[in-house]
């Protein structure tokens, strides 16, 4: 049975898509028109529209749009400019009270990394507000492989304006590629299509690695760490002006 309020087709989901209004400028209109290849690629394997809901709710869309867009990034300059090194960690203490904002899948695939290593001292050994995914001996990422997007697209070119930042104090360099807004702008227009008929949460990266390394399994980790719906929203606004390229 379709959940109530749920487009009737992928093509009726494209044609909500296509009408939602966002405030993002060129950025929306870009992300609308990868999301609709997306969906109408969807249409042509002849998915039903319940599957498509599902893959909005987890990210799977934005993944793999975002997820593209970072490959092609690769070279840019922001990236061939980095400082970024391993054990290199300031951008693992995580700021503001969100904890890190995240998708469905990413906070599956994240816990399921770090539930093996509940009960080994965590990123909080090192520092208080560090993520628990963080190795505090080595600063290393435990979950180097299921790291969310946030962590794949934050960048700096310097390491010691990402420790003041760490500490507080504003400093310029450090910020995302386009890729980490391409994401959530296609996780929002999806979460708009499906207004009404299905609710697409994100997540907090630290409260989802706290419960996993405290033991307590997925279903009390995306309770804990749920946001609330107006999240996304302040975070792509938050970025807007956070962008290194
Ligand atoms: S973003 Fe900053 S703290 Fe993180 S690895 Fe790069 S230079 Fe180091
Ligand atoms: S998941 Fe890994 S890379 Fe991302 S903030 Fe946590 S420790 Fe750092």
């Amino acid at each position: 049975m379709k959940a109530k309020g749920l487009p009737r087709s992928v093509a009726e989901l494209r044609a909500r898509v296509g009408k939602v209004t966002m405030r993002g400028g060129d950025e929306v209109a870009r992300a609308r028109r990868m999301l609709d290849v997306y969906l109408e690629t969807a249409a042509t394997h002849g998915l039903a529209v319940e599957d498509v809901a599902r893959e909005i709710k987890s990210g799977l869309p934005a993944l793999r749009i975002g997820g593209a867009e970072l490959t092609a990034q690769t070279d840019s300059a922001p990236v061939r400019l980095a400082a970024c090194a391993p054990g290199c960690a300031f951008c693992c203490i995580l700021a503001g009270d969100e904890g890190a904002v995240i998708l469905e899948a990413e906070a599956r695939r994240l816990h399921e990394a770090l539930v093996p290593l509940a009960g080994a001292p965590d990123g909080r050994a090192w520092h208080s507000r560090a993520c628990p995914a963080l190795d505090p001996e080595t600063r290393m990422c435990r979950a180097y492989d299921a790291r969310p997007m946030i962590c794949r697209t934050y960048v700096s070119p310097d390491a010691e304006a990402c420790r003041q930042i760490s500490e507080g104090t504003p400093a310029a360099g450090p910020g995302v590629l386009g890729a980490q807004r391409t994401y959530l702008t296609v996780q929002a227009l999806g979460r708009a299509g499906l207004q009404g008929a299905v609710t697409v949460p994100t997540y907090a990266l630290a409260r989802i690695a706290a419960a996993a390394v405290e033991g307590r399994d997925l279903a009390a980790a995306l309770r804990e760490a749920r946001h609330k719906p107006r999240t996304l929203e302040d975070e792509r606004a938050r970025l807007t002006g956070a962008a290194t390229d």
